[in-house]
C-alpha cells in the first residue's frame, strides 16, 4: 500500500510523562493510552520517521489493563491526530484494525436484531463494523457512506406504488455500481432501505459462507460521508424467487436471478390497499407486489377472464434480415474502411490530447502533492494548537475548580468566624451578667460580713449585759436576804414591843403592818426582778434595748429598794429607840 508504514517496535517505560501528561501502563484512562501514543510518536520521530506523512495511526499496544479489543476516534476530520489502538491479544485480528479505522472514517457500528427481537449493536456478521470474525467489507450503507459504491437511488418520485422495478446489483466487493438505496418518505419515520449483493471477492474474501451470494437488506438513516450512525442488517435472500416483505414501508424485495457476477432483484412497493383490481391488472400493475402482473398473475387472470377478456396472442418472431448482394456488401465494406480511417485519425488525435492532459495531470499532481505537504504542516500546527488549547482548558478548569473549592472553604471559614463571633459576644454577655452577679454577691457578702461583725458585737454586748444583769440579780437577792433579816429583826423587835404597852403595841402593830406591807411589795418587786432577769437571760442576744431598759428599771427598782431599805432602817432605828424608851419606862 502506498503512503503507509509499519513502524519498527517501540519500547516504552512502564510510566512516563509526555507533553505534560503523566501516563502509566498500570491504568487505561484516556491520558494513559494517549500518553503511550504520544511517547511512541516521539520515539519514531527521533528515529527520523516523518509521521506527518501518515494521516491514520494504529497503535498495537502490549497486553494491558484495557478491557477493550480496540479503540478509535469515531470520525476524524484531520483536525487532530487520527488514532486508534489495538489491545495486545488482538494484533492478529485484521478485522479489529479495519473496525477501528472504520470508526476513524466516520463509520458507526453494524447492528442486527437477535431472534428475541433485541437489537445487538455489533450483531451484523456481514460487516467489519460488527464483532464477528475475519476481515470483510462493511455493510452496504457503510460502503455507500464511504463512497466505495455508487448505489442506485430510489424515492417516492422514481418508485411508484404497484410498479415492480427490476434492478441489477453488482457485487459490492467487486463492482462500483453496486447497491440500491431506497428512500421511503411515504413510511413516516422509517429509515432508508439498502440492498447489496455480496460475493467472496476482494475485501469480502473471508466473508462467512452464510452471507456469500446473497442479497442483503439493510436499514440505515445515514445521509452522507460524515454521518457516524449505526446500520442494521434486516435479512438476506439466498435463492432465486425468495422475497423479503417489509410491512412498515410496504416494500417487497425479490431475488430474481444471478447474472454477470451480480444479482437481478425486483423491488416493489405495495399500493394501498395492496390488492389487484381489474384496472390494475389491465394497467399491468403489481399492486400486491407478488412479482406477477396481468395474465401472468393468477389473481389478475381470474379478474380479466371474468371481465370477458382473452389473453393476448403470443409475440410474433422478428422478421428475417433480407439477403444482401455482393455489391452491397462491398459498398458497406468501403464505408466501413473509410469510417475506420476517420476513426484512426480521431484516435491518434485523441491520444495526443490524452498525453497532453496526462502531462498536465502530472503537473497538477505535483502541485497537489506540494500543497498536501503544506497542508500536513498546517495540520501539525493545528494539532499543536489544539493540544495547547486543550491543555489551557484543562488548566483553566483545574484553576476554576480550585477557585471554587477555595471560595467554598472561605465561605465555610467565614461561617465559622461568624459563629465564633456570635459565641464570643454571647460569652461576653454572660460574663458581664456574671460580673454583675459577682458584684451583687460581693456587696451582699460585705453586707453579710458587716452583719456578722455587728452580730458578734451585739453578742459580746449582750454577753456583757447578761453578766451585768446577773450581778444585778445577785445584788437583788442579797437585798432580799437583807430585807428578810430586817424583817426577822423587826419581828423580834415587835415581840419585844408586845411586851410593852398596848398603845405602843398598837403603834408597833401598825408600823409592823406597814413594814410587812412594804416588805410584801418589796418581795413582789424582787420576784418581778427575778422574772425580768430570767427573761433578759433568755432574750439576751436579740434585745439589747429591752435589756438596757430592764437594766435601767432594775437599777431604778434597786434605788427604790435602797430608798425603802433606808426608810426601813430609819423606821427600825426609830422603833428601836422607841423600844428603849418603852423599856426604860418599865
Ligand atoms: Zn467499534
Amino acid at each position: 500500500m502506498q503512503n503507509s508504514l509499519v513502524a519498527e517496535r517501540v519500547r516504552l517505560p512502564c510510566a512516563g510523562n509526555t507533553n505534560g501528561y503523566p501516563w502509566s501502563f498500570s491504568k487505561c484512562d484516556f491520558d494513559d493510552f494517549s500518553g503511550w501514543a504520544d511517547a511512541a510518536d516521539a520515539v519514531l520521530q527521533q528515529r527520523g520517521v516523518d509521521l506527518n506523512k501518515y494521516k491514520y495511526t494504529v497503535y498495537l499496544i502490549p497486553p494491558s489493563t484495557c478491557g477493550w479489543v480496540g479503540l478509535g476516534y469515531v470520525g476524524c476530520d484531520g483536525s487532530f491526530a487520527c488514532r486508534s489502538w489495538i489491545n495486545g491479544d488482538f494484533w492478529g485480528a485484521p478485522q479489529a484494525i479495519a473496525h477501528e479505522l472504520g470508526h476513524n472514517l466516520f463509520l458507526g457500528h453494524a447492528s442486527a436484531y437477535l431472534p428475541d427481537g433485541q437489537l445487538d449493536e455489533y450483531g451484523d456478521d456481514s460487516s467489519s463494523m460488527g464483532h464477528c470474525c475475519d476481515p470483510r467489507c462493511f455493510s452496504t450503507p457503510q460502503m455507500w457512506q464511504m463512497g466505495w459504491i455508487s448505489a442506485q437511488q430510489l424515492d417516492a418520485t422514481t418508485f411508484k406504488p404497484g410498479v415492480s422495478k427490476q434492478v441489477w446489483l453488482g457485487s459490492h466487493s467487486a463492482a462500483a455500481n453496486a447497491g440500491v438505496r431506497i428512500l421511503t418518505p411515504w413510511a413516516n419515520g422509517s429509515d432508508p432501505i439498502f440492498l447489496g449483493f455480496r460475493t467472496a471477492d476482494g475485501g469480502d474474501k473471508a466473508l462467512p459462507a452464510t452471507a456469500v451470494k446473497r442479497v442483503h437488506i439493510y436499514q440505515s438513516p445515514v445521509s452522507g460521508t460524515y454521518d457516524a450512525v449505526n446500520s442494521i442488517w434486516r435479512g438476506s435472500l439466498a435463492t432465486a424467487g425468495a422475497a423479503w416483505a417489509h410491512s412498515a414501508t410496504g416494500l417487497v424485495v425479490r431475488f430474481v436471478s444471478v447474472s454477470n457476477g451480480g444479482a437481478n432483484v425486483a423491488v416493489c412497493r405495495k399500493a394501498a390497499p395492496a390488492k389487484e383490481t381489474l384496472a390494475s391488472c389491465k394497467a399491468g400493475l403489481d399492486n400486491d407486489c407478488n412479482g406477477k402482473t396481468g395474465w401472468a398473475d393468477p389473481v389478475c387472470k381470474t379478474l380479466l377472464t371474468a371481465a370477458g377478456l382473452a389473453p393476448p396472442p403470443p409475440p410474433r418472431p422478428p422478421p428475417l434480415p433480407a439477403p444482401e448482394d455482393a455489391d452491397g456488401l462491398r459498398l458497406a465494406l468501403n464505408r466501413a474502411q473509410r469510417h475506420n480511417l476517420k476513426l484512426s485519425s480521431k484516435l491518434s488525435k485523441a491520444r495526443d490530447e490524452a498525453a497532453a492532459k496526462a502531462a498536465e495531470a502530472r503537473r497538477w499532481a505535483a502541485a497537489v502533492e506540494q500543497q498536501e505537504g503544506q497542508l500536513a504542516e498546517l495540520r501539525v500546527q493545528l494539532e499543536a494548537e489544539r493540544r495547547q488549547r486543550f491543555e489551557a482548558q484543562q488548566v483553566l478548569a483545574a484553576a476554576r475548580g480550585e477557585g471554587e473549592a477555595a471560595k467554598q472553604d472561605a465561605a465555610a471559614l467565614l461561617g465559622q468566624l461568624r459563629a465564633a463571633e456570635a459565641m464570643a459576644s454571647a460569652v461576653e454577655g454572660e460574663a458581664a451578667c456574671v460580673r454583675g452577679q459577682l458584684a451583687v454577691a460581693e456587696e451582699a457578702l460585705g453586707r453579710a460580713r458587716g452583719e456578722v461583725e455587728r452580730l458578734k458585737e451585739e453578742a459580746a454586748a449582750t454577753a456583757a449585759r447578761l453578766s451585768a444583769t446577773d450581778l444585778v440579780r445577785r445584788e437583788a437577792e442579797r437585798e432580799r436576804d437583807d430585807l428578810e433579816l430586817s424583817n426577822q429583826r423587826l419581828r423580834a423587835a415587835l415581840a419585844e414591843a408586845e411586851v410593852g404597852g398596848s398603845a405602843a403595841e398598837q403603834q408597833l402593830a401598825a408600823a409592823l403592818a406597814k413594814a410587812q406591807q412594804e416588805l410584801a411589795v418589796e418581795r413582789q418587786r424582787g420576784e418581778m426582778l427575778q422574772a425580768q432577769a430570767a427573761l433578759a437571760e433568755a432574750q439576751g442576744r436579740e434585745t439589747e434595748r429591752m435589756l438596757t431598759e430592764q437594766l435601767r428599771a432594775v437599777q431604778e427598782e434597786r434605788n427604790a429598794c435602797l430608798a425603802a431599805a433606808t426608810r426601813a432602817d430609819a423606821l427600825l432605828s426609830k422603833l428601836g429607840q422607841h423600844a428603849l424608851i418603852t423599856r426604860g419606862v418599865d
